[in-house]
């Protein structure tokens, strides 16, 4: 998440409403967020449900903490109870 964030610099973002938002990044490129939905036009946050840099963005401008964002097998606590037998 954290290298999502740093592809993303020098990006802006244009707030459409509250959770839908429109990125545009450096190379001209332009993505939707639906924070709602856990969606992104870049197709990233669809599939791998870890929010994409422009997901960041967009939870970044409205002040949505990015763990909310996560499915929620990604969350810290599913998976220690995954792997306690492993570990
Ligand atoms: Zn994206």
């Amino acid at each position: 998440m954290t290298k999502n964030m740093a592809t993303m610099k020098g990006s802006k973002i244009n707030a459409v409403n509250s959770w839908s938002s429109q990125i545009l990044g450096k190379f001209g490129r332009s993505d939707k967020v639906m924070l709602a939905e856990r969606k992104c036009s870049c197709k990233y946050f669809d599939n791998i449900k870890i929010p994409c840099g422009h997901a960041m963005l967009a939870a970044d401008g409205v002040g949505v903490p990015y763990d909310t964002l996560c499915g929620h097998w990604y969350k810290t606590t599913v998976w220690r109870e995954t792997y306690a037998g492993v570990i």
